[in-house]
């Protein structure tokens, strides 16, 4: 697989708004924000898909979600909410295939997304 935008943010080669790393996760700032506060979760391991998510892998994706629950909660999003999403190809509008957990808050948001 080449390397995406996302492992060159990993890397360091291109410049992006870091808000926590750990040995298996980043989170950093969308460039393109959809809400007051929209992050980026993503694995270290670059896996394109939820469909290309390995049963070893497991541990690694639910940590996302750790990650975005600490996030939202110290930043005081705990009680009012958020919305977290993964989208997955085409349908969904992927546009980077490295999986990117969404963390959008500071608003309210409607459902379901069209
Ligand atoms: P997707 O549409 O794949 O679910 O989400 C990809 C997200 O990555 C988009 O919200 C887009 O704004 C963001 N993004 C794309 N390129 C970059 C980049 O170079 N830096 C950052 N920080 N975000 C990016």
């Amino acid at each position: 697989m080449s390397d995406t935008i996302f492992t060159k943010i990993i890397n360091r080669e291109i410049p992006a708004d870091i808000v926590y790393e750990d040995d298996t996760a980043l989170a950093f700032k969308d460039i393109n924000p959809q809400a007051p506060v929209h992050l980026l979760i993503i694995p270290k391991k670059p896996i394109a898909t939820i469909n290309d998510i390995e049963e070893d892998d497991r541990e690694r994706v639910g940590h996302l979600f750790w990650i975005a629950g600490k996030l939202a909660t110290d930043m005081g999003f705990a009680e009012d909410g958020y919305r977290t999403v993964m989208n997955c190809g085409e349908h969904a509008g992927q546009s980077v295939l490295h999986i990117h957990l969404h963390l959008l808050a500071g608003r309210s948001f409607g459902w379901p997304p069209f």
